[in-house]
This record gives structure tokens, sequence and C-alpha cells, in this order.
């Protein structure tokens, strides 16, 4: 309902109404969430239809109306474009009661007119500058005192509240407050002020939340208060103030006071208002989400920030009950105003301004600017740090932001680049001055940069890695004997997804496995881990590193689901890289960690080394160790020998952890791809390793028996065996070693014909199979698949791969075998109880995904918000099989 001034939001209908409206379509009934309610604006009065159904609502531009006993007859009691503002206002408040003035000061001025002399205000210590400035002049003329107290503890409002000499008639709070981003548990002290004084009036300047972030009213407060000039308008180009409550006798005085003194806002910014909070929380988002990501950047580099956004900020538990979320407002200390002065004197893209909620970002000093009108005593006895910076964060692009940031910090002298680091990535350490601005220590710093976005940014984005499972087609177990191993890459893969988060935590969530847990990263071991030595963090562990047991075992006791046996090892191993990883780059990065498995898990399908190459390449990234590939790479690029390298050490690190002794094949093929010829080192010879350059991917139909078995015992079987039987056991060795050799020659044979190399292949197949029987880890469901894929029509050799004793199979598929053919086998197969998966082998090594689209990096920049996209949650809940088609279409796979 209009009325002369101000907005009444009109009883609610009659039950028979409500009824009626809720038999007519329960959809209808629900009412809007508020992103739908703030950008839909109702007529306040559906009687007065507009004449020419504008769709915008028009500037009723005129001082009086004509006529007498209509809706209006003088603007500054009432003007119809007010009317629509103050009835979207009250909307999304959720208040019975709103009205919209000139300005901030100008509703606060209106609210103090509900006092008289004699009167006493609660207010807290950090206030806005210019509400102090008001409360001054309320002192000295109006005979209203003010105590101000710390409103972070509501049982500092008691001694005013419960001594019956103070005639407490109004309590003033602003939370977060600015700059300081204090925390007030408004519905706590609204419920104690309400206890011991019932017609008092709590008031709150929710300028900082606005109504998306935090209704007051809804905590119990009376009187909500905003300067429309912020988050309300977004756009810097208006002065306004609203209003709200719920009280009628509160709102017949402020509408009287407005009408009396005439500061009710003028139809032209009524329009603007009306037309700028349309975005509130399109714009709100995505302020948030930039703040976030430049408040963990300042924290990481050791700044003390203000910001309840961060983990660890006072009274986070308070905001994040009575608010939606930690704002666009932040503020850090530098510890010197000088240097405080050359930053803010520094910045490009932050413009230095005072006020905030505008959707550009804006840097400036409070104790100079804002609340340069409170005493400099009054501002130290109420800890206001005079070198405080208050940032004001926009919708740009955080990078951009960052970037500039950083430049401002590197001018002013607020910190130092102590390392170029590798990859083009400088390493910054916040500088630390005195008085008199000497250097008297450098406290921790973080890695950034410049190169593709600068660390920062490699920080800021989303990274997917993936990495390939592997077949052995000759001399598994026999390689653990330094026999040589032909193995090689399958198209069926692991990818790994990290993405960054805000609260300090870290998590591993592995969904095929069942298994996630989050770490908060400080609690995490730290004193345990020893940083690594350059030539380590340059190149990766060697080959004959050893996990730290000590280490392990106390990782060992981080784990729930301990019951979950592969889970925790790969969890296991996670840890190990993360921690080492954080303690030699510097940087603890907050993040998520998905891993999802395109192929079965232990089945001998390498699984585990897939995992590893993905976990160890993300870390690489994350920590910034090694450069992410650009964003627009060029058809042929590919990864780095050097950085292929160092993934595989550390991978291989991962899997010592996983399997104790493993022999590296897995993991060199799931980080280079292709086909290779291993040998590992063993006593008293060198290990090799040979890629096979000829090499053209061969179809092969994998079947996975799904009979579980445990690599470790198999592998320490066949070793007992040779040791307790060498006459039996060392010739077969020997065999195997002739057949690996054949194989290799074959494989990369110029002079054989395509269809005799496979014909050798199939026939070693057969030879190399029948040794693996011998060395014992055969199994009777290995058998069954054989004599299937030989039967006719199919005539196919087979042979058990990986670890055996169960696990999967390997079938030579010819070129040009026919597809209905292969078809039929696989639902023999299929009836059996096994599942096949048709493969090549030969593929691409480990990877970095390149988005498709521009968007899809502007999403991971966004940080938060990646969580909401579609692609994501594909990526989570993707069926197993889907995983391949998902990652073609994803973007462009830059791999080893
Ligand atoms: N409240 C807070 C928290 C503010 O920051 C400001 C202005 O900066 C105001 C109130 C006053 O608003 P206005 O400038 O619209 O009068």
């Amino acid at each position: 309902m209009a009325s002369s001034t101000g907005y009444t939001t009109p009883a609610s209908p009659s039950s028979s109404e409500a009824a009626h409206s809720l038999t007519s379509s329960l959809l209808r009934a629900r009412p809007y969430r508020f992103a739908t309610q703030v950008a839909t604006v109702d007529n306040p009065d559906p009687s007065h239809k507009d004449q020419y159904g504008a769709s915008s609502v028009p500037i009723y531009q005129t001082a009086t109306f004509k006529g007498m006993g209509g809706a209006y007859d003088y603007t500054r009691s009432g003007n119809p474009t007010r009317s629509h503002l103050e009835h979207h206002i009250a909307k999304i408040s959720n208040a019975r009661h709103a009205f919209a003035v000139t300005s901030g000061m100008g509703a606060l001025d209106v609210i103090f007119r509900l006092l008289k002399p004699g009167d006493e205000i609660i207010a807290g210590n950090d206030l806005y500058g210019g509400s102090n400035r008001l409360i001054g002049y309320l002192k000295a003329h109006g005979g209203v005192t003010t105590h101000h107290v710390d409103t972070t503890n509501p049982k500092s409002l008691l001694p005013y509240l419960e001594d019956p000499s103070h005639n407490v008639a109004m309590v003033l709070l602003e939370s977060p407050t600015n700059p300081l981003l204090q925390i007030a548990d408004l519905e706590e002290i609204a419920r104690l002020t309400k206890r011991y004084r019932k017609d008092a009036i709590i008031v709150v300047d929710n300028t900082m939340m606005s109504p998306y972030l935090c209704r007051p009213l809804e905590l119990g407060c009376d009187v909500v208060y905003d300067s429309g000039t912020k988050y309300l308008s977004g756009h810097h180009d208006l002065m306004a103030g609203v209003i709200c409550c719920d009280r009628d006798d509160v709102a017949k005085g402020i509408a009287f006071t407005i009408n009396s003194i005439g500061n009710g806002l003028s139809p032209f910014d009524s329009f603007l208002l009306l037309r700028g909070v349309k975005t509130l929380s399109l714009r709100i988002d995505k302020q948030q989400a930039n703040s976030i990501l430049i408040a963990e950047y300042l924290a990481n580099l050791g700044f003390k920030v203000n910001y309840p956004g961060l983990k660890g900020h006072k009274g986070k538990e308070v905001h994040d009950r009575i608010a939606k979320g930690p704002g666009a407002v932040l503020s850090f200390e530098t510890g010197d105003v000088a240097l405080s002065e050359r930053i803010v004197g520094s910045t490009r893209l932050w413009g230095i301004s005072v006020s905030f909620g505008c959707i550009n970002s804006l840097i400036s000093m409070p104790c100079l600017m804002s609340h340069a009108s409170i005493d400099p005593a009054v501002r130290a006895a109420r800890n206001l740090p005079e070198d405080l910076i208050r940032l004001c964060v926009g919708i740009e692009d955080p990078a951009d932001l960052i970037d500039d940031l950083e430049a401002a910090l590197l001018e002013a002298g607020a910190v130092r680049v102590v390392d170029e680091g590798m990859g083009g990535r400088a390493r910054l350490e916040r500088i630390v001055q005195d008085g008199e601005g000497r250097v008297v220590e450098l406290a921790n710093g973080t890695l950034q940069g410049e190169e593709a976005h600068g660390a920062a940014q490699a920080k800021l984005q989303k990274i997917i890695t993936s990495a390939p499972g592997k077949v052995i087609l000759f001399g598994e177990h026999a390689v653990v004997h330094g026999v040589t191993a032909i193995a090689g890459a399958i198209d069926l893969r692991c990818y790994c997804l990290a993405e960054s988060r805000s609260d300090g935590q870290l998590s591993l969530v592995l969904p095929d496995l069942g298994y996630s847990q989050t770490w908060d990263i400080a609690s995490l071991p730290w004193d345990k881990v020893g940083a690594l030595s350059s030539t380590v963090l340059k190149s990766g562990p060697k080959s004959d590193a050893i996990p730290d047991q000590e280490l392990l075992t106390l990782l060992a006791n981080q784990f729930v689901h301990q019951d979950k046996l592969k889970a925790v090892q790969a969890a296991q191993a996670f840890l190990y890289l993360y921690l080492h990883l954080a303690v030699s780059s510097g940087i603890k990065p907050a993040q998520t960690y998905t891993v999802r498995s395109g192929l079965p898990i232990s089945a001998g399908l390498g699984s585990s080394a897939a995992y590893s190459v993905a976990v160890a390449s993300s870390l690489l990234y994350s920590h910034g160790i090694l450069p992410a590939p650009a964003s627009s790479p060029s058809a042929d690029s590919t990864i780095p020998l050097e950085h292929a390298n160092m993934v595989n050490s550390w991978a291989f690190l991962a899997e010592k952890v996983i399997h104790g002794t493993p022999s590296g094949v897995d993991n060199t093929v799931a980080t280079l791809g292709g086909a290779i010829a291993f040998r590992r080192a063993v006593k008293g010879r060198e290990g090799s390793m040979d890629v096979l350059k000829g090499f053209d991917k061969v179809e092969f139909l994998l079947t996975d028996t799904k009979v579980p078995r445990d690599t470790k015992t198999l592998v320490a079987g066949v070793a007992r065996r040779k040791l307790e039987e060498p006459d039996t056991i060392n010739p077969l060795l020997t065999s195997i070693q002739r057949i690996s050799d054949e194989a290799q020659a074959c494989l990369s044979s110029t002079t054989l014909s395509r269809s005799e190399q496979l014909d050798t292949l199939s026939r070693l197949v057969e030879q190399n199979h029948q040794h693996l029987v011998s060395l014992g880890v055969g199994h009777v469901a290995l058998e069954s698949v054989r004599s299937k894929t030989k039967e006719q029509p199919w005539g196919l050799a087979t042979k058990l791969t990986g670890a055996g004793g169960g696990g999967c199979a390997v079938t030579v598929v010819p070129d040009g075998f026919p597809e209905d053919k292969l078809t039929a086998l696989r639902a023999a197969l299929a009836n059996s109880g096994f599942e096949t998966y048709a493969t090549s082998v030969g593929g691409r090594g480990f990877g970095v995904l390149i988005p498709a689209h521009a968007s899809q990096l502007e999403t991971a920049e966004g940080g938060v918000e990646l969580s909401a996209s579609p692609q994501q949650k594909r990526f989570e809940e993707a069926q197993t099989e889907e995983l391949g088609r998902w990652a073609e279409e994803a973007g462009v796979w830059v791999c080893a």
C-alpha cells in the first residue's frame, strides 16, 4: 500500500483467500527466491495500472499532483516512483514498512529523531565515521548520550542494560563493522536488549551486507537502514538511504520526520536506485567470490587480513549464522602508515576512493579518508590501525585485481621477489619494516608470478590432469627380477580435478572408492616434513628415494575409513606428496582434489600408477612448481620432457607409498604414454627404458575377471619361489626375457609387415601366458577367458596381464577384425560375468586439460563458482564409462 510517506505492506490475506491460492496451484504459492524477488518489481498498488503499460517504472518528475483526494498531492509527502522503490525495498527486506531518503546519513538522522533529550544510545565502538560525527552532534545539541561498547561481546551491553539509572532508548549496531570487519551477534544482542528494555529500539546499519546477505529484522532487530549509495545502487551514481521496520509506532515516527524535513528520495534517484537494485544478488555473488580470492592472496603473503570469509576470522561462526556470505569489503594491515600510503598510491586498477558497494574495485586508507572525522586519539582508543588499507572489491576479473595489487605491493616495497623460481615464476616474500622503514623480518611468502597467468592465477584456476592406465604386454613379474617388460599406455584413464577453496582445508575425494576426507591444513604434521633440497625440487626425487616410514606411520593415523585399504593407501600417497611439495614450495594451497578412475581399479591395468601420475602432476601444478601449459595451445603442443620426468619421479614415490617396491614401469608408461621396453636396475646392472619408436597403436580387448587379488602377495610369492626353486624359476625368467626381446624387435621393426607384427605378437602372447602360469600367478577365471577368446569363430590369443591371480586378461585384436564378431565375443564374455573394455595400446601420456570455452576458465577463476558448474557435477557424478567421452568434449588435452 502506497502511503503519503513510505510503503506499508498490506495485511496478509484472510485465511479463505490463502486457502484459495493454495488450492489453485502449489507451485504458484511457493515464494520466490531472493534473486527472483530482487529482479522483479511489482506494482505497490495493483489498482493503479500504468496507463501505457510501461515495463520500467516511469520517473514522476513532478513536485505537485493535480486534484484533491488522490493518492499523491506533493512529492515531499509521497511520489509514485518513490513508492515503487519503497515497496520493492520492503519486499526484498521482508519488512512491513520501508522508506527511501536522500542518503544513508539522512536515514540515520531520521531514525535518531525518534529519540528525545535525556535518552541514551548504546553503540558499537567501530562505527562508520559519519555515524560517529552525527552522534557527536546529537550529544552537543540533542542531549542524547552514547556509550560505545565492544559489540563483538554481547555481554558488554549488560552494564548499561541492567542499570536502571541508564535511560537506554536505542542500540545502534553494525555487523560486520567497517573497516575492521568485527562481528556483532545481532540476534543475541536483540534478545538481551529486549529482556531488559522492552521499548528500546534496536537499529542496525546493514550497509555492508545489504538485504541479500543479512536481514536483521528476521533476527529480532527493530529498524534496519542501508546507505543505498552502496550495494543497493551498485554503480556510485546516486546518494540514497533506505529504512525498514516492522513496528507500526516506529514507522509512524519515521514517516512524520521524512515528511516534515523533506528528505524523501527524489523521483529521479528513486528510479535509478530501483534500476540498480535489480542486479543486487548477481553483483554481490561476483564481488564476494573475488573478495575471497583476494583475501586469501594477502593472507598467504602474511598480511593481517580482516575478512569474515577467512577461516580464523574472529566471530566467523556468528557471522555464518546471521548472514549468508562474507560480503565484499576487507581490510589489511601493513605495519607502516607510509608503506600503506605507497601501496594505495601505486595501484592503477583499484580506484582510490571512499565508499564501497560499487561494481568497480576501490582502495582506501580509512584513517585518512572515510574515518578521518574521528579524533586520532579516539581511533587509537578503538584500536583502529592507522596503516589499515580497506579494499572494496568489484566485479572485475580477479586475476587483474591481484596483478594490480601485486604490482603495487612490489612498487611500494611491501614484498620482494626472492626467487625467480622454475618456469619463470617468482616467489614473493613480505618485507616487514620497523617504524623507520628498516627491514626487520621477512615473513613467510608464497609463490606468485607472471607466466601464463602467474602462480596466483594457477592457484585460482581449476586444474584437470589425467593419466592413462597400462597393459603389460610382456614381462610382468619377471620385470621385478631384472627382465625387460614391454608395456603400453591404454586409452582408459584416471582424471584428477583440483579446485581452489577458501577455508584452509584440503580434501581428497575418490568417488570410485567411496572415499572422501578433509583435513585442516594447519593441523597436518608439518614439523615432521623436511624441506627438499633444491635439486630434488628441480628434478623430482631420485629413483632410489625411499619414503619416510616414520611420516607414513604418522599419516596412517590420519585416515577415517581405515577399512578401505586401497583408498587409505591412495590418500596416504596423496598427503605424502602434498606435504613435501608444500614445505618446499612455500605454499599450502587449500584445495579439493577429486580423482576419478575411468579404468577398472585393481585389475592389473595400472590404475594406481594412473592415479599417482594424475595426482602428482596436479599437485606439481597446484604448488606452482610446474608452470601450467598456455591457455591456448597449438595443435602440436606437448608437455616438455623435463616436466614429464619430474611428474614421473614424484609419481614413482607415490607408487612406492602405495605398493612398497614397484618396478617403476607402470608410472613411466602412465607418464610418457606410447609403449616402452623397461628394465629396472638390479644389483650390478643399470636399468634402462627405451621408447618403442615405430610402435603404432594396436587394438586390444581387456577382460576384467573381477577376481580380486593382492599384487603385493603375488609379487612376493614369485620372489619366494625364485629363492626356493631357482632351477624352475630362473629358466622361466630367461625365457620371458627372450620373449620381451623378440617383442621389442618386432614392435619397433620397420621391415615386418603389420600383419606379420600382429601374428608374432599373438604367438608371444600365448607363450608368455604359459610362463606366467608356471610362475604360479594364473587363475581359473583367466583360463576361462582364454578358452572363450580362442574358440571359433574368434580364434584370438589372450594372456593375463599385470599381477595375475585374477584381475585382467588382454586379447590381441588384429586389424580389420569385424566389429560384430567383437561385439559377439564381448557379449559371450559378459555372459560369463566378465567385464570387457575395447581399448588400444600406445596412446598419449599424462595430460592437462585446457577447457574448450573461455567461459569455463572464467568460472574456474571465480573459484567458488566452479562448484556450481555443470561440468564439475558431470565430472563427479559421471558413470565410469562416460568419463572418456566427457574428457574428449571438455577441451584440448596437452599431453606428454
Ligand atoms: N553506513 C555505512 C556503513 C557507511 O559506510 C556509510 C557511508 O560510507 C554510511 C552509512 C552513510 O551513507 P551515505 O554516504 O549514503 O550517507
